[in-house]
Protein backbone atom coordinates (compact mmCIF):
# COMPACT_ATOMS: atom_id res chain seq x y z
CA UNK A 1 0.00 0.00 0.00
CA UNK A 2 1.43 3.63 -1.28
CA UNK A 3 2.10 5.55 1.52
CA UNK A 4 0.33 8.38 2.58
CA UNK A 5 1.18 11.75 0.91
CA UNK A 6 -0.36 14.51 2.43
CA UNK A 7 0.76 18.34 1.28
CA UNK A 8 -1.96 21.11 2.60
CA UNK A 9 -5.53 19.89 2.27
CA UNK A 10 -4.58 17.65 -0.71
CA UNK A 11 -4.20 13.90 0.88
CA UNK A 12 -3.48 11.27 -1.76
CA UNK A 13 -5.80 8.00 -1.68
CA UNK A 14 -4.46 5.15 -3.73
CA UNK A 15 -5.74 5.18 -7.24
CA UNK A 16 -7.30 8.46 -7.24
CA UNK A 17 -6.36 12.20 -8.34
CA UNK A 18 -6.89 14.15 -5.29
CA UNK A 19 -7.13 17.22 -5.10
CA UNK A 20 -6.29 20.31 -2.40
CA UNK A 21 -4.56 23.43 -1.35
CA UNK A 22 -1.40 24.36 0.07
CA UNK A 23 -1.33 27.97 2.18
CA UNK A 24 2.00 29.60 1.24
CA UNK A 25 0.92 33.22 2.76
CA UNK A 26 -1.20 36.17 3.60
CA UNK A 27 -1.65 39.32 1.99
CA UNK A 28 -1.76 42.50 3.74
CA UNK A 29 -4.98 42.54 2.66
CA UNK A 30 -5.95 39.61 4.68
CA UNK A 31 -6.00 37.37 1.36
CA UNK A 32 -4.47 33.74 1.82
CA UNK A 33 -2.24 32.94 -1.21
CA UNK A 34 -3.01 29.13 -1.75
CA UNK A 35 -0.68 27.01 -4.49
CA UNK A 36 -3.19 24.47 -6.11
CA UNK A 37 -2.03 20.55 -5.59
CA UNK A 38 -3.07 17.66 -7.34
CA UNK A 39 -1.77 14.12 -5.86
CA UNK A 40 -2.30 11.37 -8.11
CA UNK A 41 -1.58 7.79 -6.18
CA UNK A 42 -1.55 4.08 -7.79
CA UNK A 43 -3.12 1.66 -5.98
CA UNK A 44 0.83 0.14 -5.92
CA UNK A 45 3.45 1.46 -4.03
CA UNK A 46 6.31 2.66 -6.00
CA UNK A 47 8.34 5.75 -6.42
CA UNK A 48 7.12 9.51 -5.83
CA UNK A 49 7.97 12.09 -8.43
CA UNK A 50 7.01 16.13 -7.77
CA UNK A 51 6.30 17.85 -11.02
CA UNK A 52 6.12 21.62 -10.83
CA UNK A 53 5.22 24.96 -12.73
CA UNK A 54 4.08 28.28 -13.17
CA UNK A 55 6.87 29.68 -10.87
CA UNK A 56 7.15 32.30 -13.75
CA UNK A 57 3.66 33.58 -14.59
CA UNK A 58 4.48 34.32 -17.74
CA UNK A 59 5.35 30.13 -18.58
CA UNK A 60 1.96 28.34 -19.78
CA UNK A 61 3.01 25.49 -21.08
CA UNK A 62 3.99 23.29 -17.79
CA UNK A 63 0.33 23.93 -16.43
CA UNK A 64 -1.14 22.68 -19.70
CA UNK A 65 1.48 19.75 -19.72
CA UNK A 66 0.21 18.87 -16.23
CA UNK A 67 -3.53 19.41 -16.53
CA UNK A 68 -2.91 16.98 -19.78
CA UNK A 69 -0.79 15.09 -18.02
CA UNK A 70 -2.98 13.85 -14.83
CA UNK A 71 -5.89 11.41 -15.89
CA UNK A 72 -7.15 8.54 -14.07
CA UNK A 73 -6.22 6.50 -16.80
CA UNK A 74 -2.82 7.92 -15.56
CA UNK A 75 -3.44 6.96 -11.97
CA UNK A 76 -4.83 3.19 -13.11
CA UNK A 77 -1.27 2.28 -14.91
CA UNK A 78 0.72 4.18 -12.55
CA UNK A 79 3.10 2.77 -9.51
CA UNK A 80 4.36 5.27 -7.12
CA UNK A 81 2.82 9.31 -6.29
CA UNK A 82 3.09 11.67 -8.26
CA UNK A 83 2.39 15.52 -6.74
CA UNK A 84 1.98 18.37 -8.85
CA UNK A 85 1.76 21.88 -8.31
CA UNK A 86 0.45 23.77 -11.69
CA UNK A 87 1.28 27.06 -10.09
CA UNK A 88 4.09 27.64 -8.04
CA UNK A 89 3.19 31.77 -8.08
CA UNK A 90 -0.25 32.30 -8.68
CA UNK A 91 0.83 35.82 -8.11
CA UNK A 92 2.44 36.13 -11.50
CA UNK A 93 0.14 34.12 -13.38
CA UNK A 94 -2.51 36.47 -12.37
CA UNK A 95 -1.31 39.82 -13.92
CA UNK A 96 1.13 37.30 -15.96
CA UNK A 97 4.40 38.51 -14.56
CA UNK A 98 7.75 36.73 -14.97
CA UNK A 99 8.95 38.49 -11.73
CA UNK A 100 5.50 38.72 -9.08
CA UNK A 101 4.45 42.21 -7.27
CA UNK A 102 4.94 40.14 -4.13
CA UNK A 103 9.13 40.53 -4.62
CA UNK A 104 11.30 42.51 -7.00
CA UNK A 105 13.72 39.55 -7.75
CA UNK A 106 13.35 36.70 -10.13
CA UNK A 107 10.89 34.23 -8.35
CA UNK A 108 12.84 30.54 -9.09
CA UNK A 109 15.92 31.79 -7.05
CA UNK A 110 14.18 32.09 -3.77
CA UNK A 111 14.51 28.40 -2.40
CA UNK A 112 16.85 26.98 0.05
CA UNK A 113 20.58 26.93 -0.53
CA UNK A 114 21.91 24.92 2.15
CA UNK A 115 23.95 27.55 4.06
CA UNK A 116 23.64 27.29 8.11
CA UNK A 117 21.02 30.26 8.76
CA UNK A 118 23.19 32.98 10.47
CA UNK A 119 22.63 32.74 14.17
CA UNK A 120 22.10 36.42 14.74
CA UNK A 121 20.50 37.85 11.98
CA UNK A 122 20.89 42.28 11.03
CA UNK A 123 18.54 43.45 12.17
CA UNK A 124 18.50 46.44 9.72
CA UNK A 125 19.09 43.84 6.75
CA UNK A 126 15.60 43.17 5.17
CA UNK A 127 14.28 39.26 6.23
CA UNK A 128 13.32 37.11 3.78
CA UNK A 129 10.40 37.56 2.05
CA UNK A 130 6.89 35.91 2.41
CA UNK A 131 7.07 33.84 -0.55
CA UNK A 132 10.98 32.59 0.04
CA UNK A 133 9.57 32.01 3.31
CA UNK A 134 6.77 29.83 1.49
CA UNK A 135 9.33 28.16 -0.78
CA UNK A 136 11.36 26.99 2.38
CA UNK A 137 8.30 25.50 3.89
CA UNK A 138 7.45 23.64 0.29
CA UNK A 139 10.90 22.88 0.14
CA UNK A 140 10.96 20.68 3.45
CA UNK A 141 7.76 18.84 2.10
CA UNK A 142 9.52 17.77 -1.41
CA UNK A 143 12.84 17.17 0.37
CA UNK A 144 10.82 14.45 2.47
CA UNK A 145 8.58 13.22 0.08
CA UNK A 146 10.14 13.31 -3.48
CA UNK A 147 12.05 10.58 -4.93
CA UNK A 148 12.30 12.72 -8.78
CA UNK A 149 11.35 16.45 -9.62
CA UNK A 150 10.92 17.90 -12.79
CA UNK A 151 10.36 21.99 -13.27
CA UNK A 152 8.37 23.26 -16.40
CA UNK A 153 9.15 26.63 -17.60
CA UNK A 154 9.54 28.18 -21.07
CA UNK A 155 12.61 29.89 -21.98
CA UNK A 156 12.26 32.30 -25.14
CA UNK A 157 9.94 33.52 -27.82
CA UNK A 158 10.59 30.64 -30.79
CA UNK A 159 13.29 28.53 -28.82
CA UNK A 160 13.66 25.42 -29.32
CA UNK A 161 12.23 22.45 -26.15
CA UNK A 162 15.23 21.48 -24.30
CA UNK A 163 15.61 20.59 -20.99
CA UNK A 164 18.79 22.52 -18.80
CA UNK A 165 21.28 19.93 -16.64
CA UNK A 166 22.37 21.78 -13.38
CA UNK A 167 26.01 21.15 -12.47
CA UNK A 168 25.67 18.69 -9.40
CA UNK A 169 27.82 19.97 -6.24
CA UNK A 170 29.54 18.21 -3.45
CA UNK A 171 31.17 19.89 -0.13
CA UNK A 172 34.89 19.38 -0.60
CA UNK A 173 35.46 19.04 3.04
CA UNK A 174 37.41 16.24 5.19
CA UNK A 175 34.77 13.73 3.02
CA UNK A 176 35.55 15.19 0.09
CA UNK A 177 36.11 12.16 -1.21
CA UNK A 178 32.93 10.03 -0.65
CA UNK A 179 31.03 13.34 -1.31
CA UNK A 180 32.44 13.76 -4.94
CA UNK A 181 31.31 9.60 -5.34
CA UNK A 182 27.64 10.42 -4.00
CA UNK A 183 27.40 13.71 -6.90
CA UNK A 184 29.04 11.61 -9.58
CA UNK A 185 25.94 8.90 -9.02
CA UNK A 186 23.51 11.73 -8.42
CA UNK A 187 24.86 13.25 -12.66
CA UNK A 188 25.04 9.46 -13.39
CA UNK A 189 21.13 9.49 -12.29
CA UNK A 190 20.44 12.45 -13.60
CA UNK A 191 21.95 11.75 -16.78
CA UNK A 192 19.26 8.60 -17.23
CA UNK A 193 16.86 10.97 -16.25
CA UNK A 194 16.85 13.82 -19.14
CA UNK A 195 17.68 10.84 -21.33
CA UNK A 196 14.72 9.35 -20.79
CA UNK A 197 12.83 12.41 -20.98
CA UNK A 198 14.36 12.94 -24.61
CA UNK A 199 14.33 16.82 -25.46
CA UNK A 200 17.09 18.26 -26.12
CA UNK A 201 19.95 18.65 -23.17
CA UNK A 202 21.94 22.01 -22.57
CA UNK A 203 23.87 21.98 -19.55
CA UNK A 204 23.76 25.09 -16.96
CA UNK A 205 26.69 27.66 -16.62
CA UNK A 206 29.83 26.32 -15.13
CA UNK A 207 29.75 26.51 -11.25
CA UNK A 208 31.17 30.07 -10.33
CA UNK A 209 28.57 31.57 -13.10
CA UNK A 210 26.28 29.02 -11.32
CA UNK A 211 25.84 30.22 -8.16
CA UNK A 212 26.46 34.43 -9.23
CA UNK A 213 23.34 33.99 -10.81
CA UNK A 214 21.14 31.93 -7.97
CA UNK A 215 20.95 29.20 -10.14
CA UNK A 216 21.44 27.03 -7.46
CA UNK A 217 18.35 28.46 -6.03
CA UNK A 218 15.94 27.66 -8.43
CA UNK A 219 13.38 25.28 -8.06
CA UNK A 220 15.20 22.08 -9.22
CA UNK A 221 18.83 23.59 -8.81
CA UNK A 222 17.56 23.14 -4.77
CA UNK A 223 16.54 19.84 -5.65
CA UNK A 224 19.18 18.55 -6.96
CA UNK A 225 21.79 20.29 -4.81
CA UNK A 226 20.49 20.37 -1.40
CA UNK A 227 17.96 17.57 -1.42
CA UNK A 228 20.18 15.24 -3.71
CA UNK A 229 17.27 14.59 -5.67
CA UNK A 230 17.71 14.09 -9.84
CA UNK A 231 15.76 17.21 -10.85
CA UNK A 232 15.57 18.90 -13.92
CA UNK A 233 14.31 22.32 -15.61
CA UNK A 234 12.27 21.49 -19.18
CA UNK A 235 11.89 24.90 -21.21
CA UNK A 236 9.11 24.32 -23.85
CA UNK A 237 9.59 27.20 -25.96
CA UNK A 238 7.29 30.26 -25.84
CA UNK A 239 5.59 30.99 -23.54
CA UNK A 240 2.37 32.99 -23.09
CA UNK A 241 1.25 30.95 -26.57
CA UNK A 242 2.31 27.54 -25.37
CA UNK A 243 3.04 25.13 -28.47
CA UNK A 244 0.98 22.22 -29.11
CA UNK A 245 3.80 20.06 -30.33
CA UNK A 246 5.59 21.13 -27.09
CA UNK A 247 3.10 20.27 -25.29
CA UNK A 248 2.94 16.69 -26.91
CA UNK A 249 6.30 16.11 -26.47
CA UNK A 250 6.66 17.31 -23.01
CA UNK A 251 3.67 14.54 -21.83
CA UNK A 252 5.59 11.94 -23.48
CA UNK A 253 8.60 13.00 -22.71
CA UNK A 254 7.30 12.83 -19.23
CA UNK A 255 5.82 9.38 -19.19
CA UNK A 256 8.87 8.13 -20.15
CA UNK A 257 10.49 9.69 -16.58
CA UNK A 258 8.12 7.92 -15.19
CA UNK A 259 8.42 4.37 -17.06
CA UNK A 260 12.53 4.70 -16.43
CA UNK A 261 12.06 5.26 -12.82
CA UNK A 262 9.53 2.16 -12.82
CA UNK A 263 6.29 4.40 -12.27
CA UNK A 264 4.73 3.31 -15.52
CA UNK A 265 4.75 0.49 -17.62
CA UNK A 266 4.95 -0.15 -21.41
CA UNK A 267 6.87 0.99 -23.94
CA UNK A 268 9.00 4.48 -24.37
CA UNK A 269 7.13 6.83 -26.49
CA UNK A 270 9.31 8.01 -29.47
CA UNK A 271 9.85 12.01 -29.03
CA UNK A 272 8.45 13.75 -32.45
CA UNK A 273 6.78 16.99 -33.75
CA UNK A 274 9.89 19.33 -32.07
CA UNK A 275 13.39 19.73 -32.70
CA UNK A 276 15.99 17.46 -31.60
CA UNK A 277 19.30 19.05 -31.34
CA UNK A 278 22.37 17.03 -30.94
CA UNK A 279 25.81 18.85 -32.27
CA UNK A 280 27.80 15.70 -31.31
CA UNK A 281 29.65 17.30 -28.18
CA UNK A 282 27.93 18.01 -24.40
CA UNK A 283 27.01 21.68 -24.93
CA UNK A 284 26.11 25.05 -21.83
CA UNK A 285 24.40 27.50 -22.52
CA UNK A 286 25.83 31.01 -22.94
CA UNK A 287 24.16 34.77 -23.35
CA UNK A 288 27.71 36.38 -24.32
CA UNK A 289 26.66 36.71 -28.15
CA UNK A 290 25.73 40.20 -27.77
CA UNK A 291 25.39 43.22 -29.39
CA UNK A 292 28.59 45.48 -29.84
CA UNK A 293 26.53 48.98 -30.79
CA UNK A 294 23.29 50.07 -30.81
CA UNK A 295 21.57 48.69 -33.90
CA UNK A 296 18.44 46.29 -35.78
CA UNK A 297 19.74 42.44 -35.75
CA UNK A 298 18.64 40.57 -38.79
CA UNK A 299 19.37 37.18 -37.50
CA UNK A 300 20.72 34.50 -40.14
CA UNK A 301 19.71 31.89 -37.98
CA UNK A 302 17.51 30.45 -36.20
CA UNK A 303 16.62 28.23 -33.14
CA UNK A 304 17.85 24.97 -33.55
CA UNK A 305 20.35 25.79 -36.23
CA UNK A 306 24.07 24.38 -35.65
CA UNK A 307 26.40 27.49 -36.06
CA UNK A 308 30.11 27.19 -36.54
CA UNK A 309 32.92 29.72 -35.08
CA UNK A 310 33.36 32.25 -37.34
CA UNK A 311 30.16 31.94 -38.89
CA UNK A 312 27.75 35.31 -39.34
CA UNK A 313 25.07 34.64 -37.49
CA UNK A 314 23.44 38.14 -37.56
CA UNK A 315 23.33 41.27 -40.24
CA UNK A 316 23.96 44.66 -37.79
CA UNK A 317 22.29 47.47 -39.49
CA UNK A 318 21.01 51.44 -38.33
CA UNK A 319 17.71 52.34 -37.89
CA UNK A 320 17.40 53.54 -42.10
CA UNK A 321 19.00 49.46 -42.82
CA UNK A 322 22.69 50.56 -43.75
CA UNK A 323 24.68 48.07 -42.70
CA UNK A 324 26.90 48.80 -39.68
CA UNK A 325 30.92 48.29 -39.92
CA UNK A 326 30.29 46.31 -37.15
CA UNK A 327 28.25 43.43 -39.31
CA UNK A 328 28.11 40.91 -39.22
CA UNK A 329 27.94 39.25 -36.31
CA UNK A 330 29.75 36.24 -36.18
CA UNK A 331 29.57 33.31 -33.50
CA UNK A 332 32.77 32.57 -31.44
CA UNK A 333 32.29 28.88 -30.82
CA UNK A 334 30.78 25.86 -31.98
CA UNK A 335 27.55 25.00 -31.46
CA UNK A 336 23.79 26.06 -31.57
CA UNK A 337 20.95 28.42 -31.22
CA UNK A 338 18.36 27.36 -28.84
CA UNK A 339 17.00 30.78 -28.60
CA UNK A 340 16.97 34.27 -30.64
CA UNK A 341 17.08 37.39 -28.50
CA UNK A 342 13.33 39.15 -28.68
CA UNK A 343 12.67 41.09 -31.71
CA UNK A 344 15.07 43.37 -33.80
CA UNK A 345 16.29 46.59 -31.93
CA UNK A 346 19.16 46.06 -29.80
CA UNK A 347 20.91 47.95 -27.11
CA UNK A 348 24.58 47.00 -26.66
CA UNK A 349 25.24 44.62 -24.29
CA UNK A 350 21.67 42.92 -24.99
CA UNK A 351 21.93 39.04 -26.33
CA UNK A 352 21.07 38.31 -30.10
CA UNK A 353 21.33 34.49 -29.71
CA UNK A 354 21.08 32.48 -27.25
CA UNK A 355 23.59 30.01 -27.68
CA UNK A 356 24.48 26.43 -26.54
CA UNK A 357 28.80 26.04 -26.92
CA UNK A 358 30.61 23.20 -26.50
CA UNK A 359 30.78 22.23 -22.40
CA UNK A 360 34.46 21.83 -21.38
CA UNK A 361 33.58 21.47 -17.52
CA UNK A 362 32.53 18.24 -15.85
CA UNK A 363 28.98 17.35 -14.90
CA UNK A 364 30.25 17.34 -11.29
CA UNK A 365 31.94 19.77 -8.96
CA UNK A 366 33.12 21.24 -5.52
CA UNK A 367 31.06 24.34 -3.90
CA UNK A 368 32.96 27.00 -3.93
CA UNK A 369 35.75 27.56 -0.74
CA UNK A 370 33.72 29.74 1.27
CA UNK A 371 29.96 28.97 0.19
CA UNK A 372 28.86 27.32 3.89
CA UNK A 373 30.37 29.89 5.74
CA UNK A 374 27.33 31.72 7.94
CA UNK A 375 27.57 35.08 6.53
CA UNK A 376 30.42 35.77 3.91
CA UNK A 377 33.88 36.37 5.16
CA UNK A 378 32.77 35.26 8.74
CA UNK A 379 34.59 32.48 11.03
CA UNK A 380 32.14 28.73 10.41
CA UNK A 381 29.93 28.08 12.19
CA UNK A 382 30.97 26.50 15.33
CA UNK A 383 34.23 27.75 15.41
ZN1 LIG B 1 10.83 30.21 -16.25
Amino acid sequence: MPQEIRVGTAVSQPGTLQYGQWSALTHPTGHDEFLPVIIAQARVDGPCIWLTAGIHGTEHAGPWVLYELLTQELVDNLRGTIVAIPSLCPMGARVHKYVPYIVDTNPNRLWPDGKPEAAQRDPEKRPPSSLEVAYKHLFALIQETADYLIDYHNAMTGSISFAFRDRVLYRADENAAPNKAEAEALAARLDEMLRAYGHTIINEFAVEQYIKNDLHRSTSGAALLVGRIPAFTAELGTGHMPDPAMVRAALAGTRNVLRWAGMLAGEMEPISGIQLVDPGFPVRRTMTLRAPVPCIALHLKEAGDLVQAGEAVAELRDVWGRPLPQSPLRAEQDGFVFGRGFGIYYYPGDTVLHLAIRDEHPPVGPYPERFFLAVEGEVKPGD
